[in-house]
């Protein structure tokens, strides 16, 4: 049995669908890449897991139980963590403060201590007291992401991890996700920098328009490099504009 399992779901934000009938399976301990050019639906798809979406229908299942009906909480304290495009560190918190607040919030799963998360993430530890504004943007994103780990994820959504870091930054962030994934944790990454995230995942899929275009493992679409073309080449431009009008966030 898979730990997630989305079949035919559908999403909206106020009365444009953003989905169509998405199906995704994501085993125990795998690391999936969720794939598609600007608009095609990844964070869409993140969001209809955690239960932020506007509105949700089909199936989905999550370690056995049905959680379409659930609420954000709900998902978050089964261990649902995700690491949100925008980051959302508090800014006039210190690094430790933001790590100490994510900690005390954590209901559901055991929260790590603080020194774990200064093992794996050992720049953090030497910005301990540094305020989360103060931060750069890969700083940042670390500290995102060791926010959502200090509450022991079983799943770990990573939405566009590497959205607008420099290239070096980018090197030390991917090492720092590859400790990560070692651990024992289940993760989706979307991106656009797509070898970013085929050096991470095991499995990816693609999603076009809100719908799913190909599924399989990385080595079929390494091989298979018209796949890339077809549907994540750069310069295709924005996706769908069907699902812009409500702006309803
Ligand atoms: P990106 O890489 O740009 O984040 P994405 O693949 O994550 O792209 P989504 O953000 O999931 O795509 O967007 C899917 C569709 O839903 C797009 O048509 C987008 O315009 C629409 N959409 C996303 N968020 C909202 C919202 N809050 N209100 C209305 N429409 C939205």
């Amino acid at each position: 049995m898979s730990l997630l399992e989305l079949e035919g779901v559908d999403a909206y934000y106020g009365a444009s669908q953003a989905l169509f009938g998405l199906d995704l399976a994501v085993e125990q301990n795998e690391v999936v890449a969720l794939l598609g050019r600007n608009g095609a639906g990844k964070t869409t798809t993140l969001r209809t897991i955690t239960g932020t979406v506007g509105r949700r229908e089909g199936h989905i299942e999550y370690d056995g139980e049905d959680i379409s009906g659930l609420s954000v909480e709900a998902i978050s304290n089964r261990g649902v963590k995700l690491v949100p495009e925008d980051r959302r560190i508090f800014p006039t918190l210190t690094v430790r403060e933001n790590l100490l607040i994510a900690r005390d919030a954590c209901k559901g799963t055991d929260p790590r201590p603080i020194e774990e998360m200064y093992e794996v993430f050992p720049k953090l530890e030497e910005l301990n007291q540094s305020l989360g504004q103060n931060l750069s943007g890969g700083e940042q994103q670390m500290l995102s992401v060791a926010r959502a780990l200090i509450q022991s994820p079983d799943l770990l959504l990573l939405d566009e991890p590497t959205e607008g870091l420099a290239p070096v930054i980018v090197e030390d962030l991917s090492e720092v996700l590859h400790e990560v994934v070692s651990q024992d944790v289940t993760v989706i990454i979307t991106e656009q920098n797509v070898e970013f995230a085929l050096e991470l995942s095991e499995r990816a899929y693609i999603i076009q328009k809100g719908s799913n275009a190909w599924e399989g493992s990385i080595e079929e679409l390494r091989a298979n490099e018209g796949l890339l073309d077809q549907y994540l080449s750069v310069g295709g431009g924005e996706e769908g504009t069907e699902g812009e009008a409500a702006g309803d966030d």
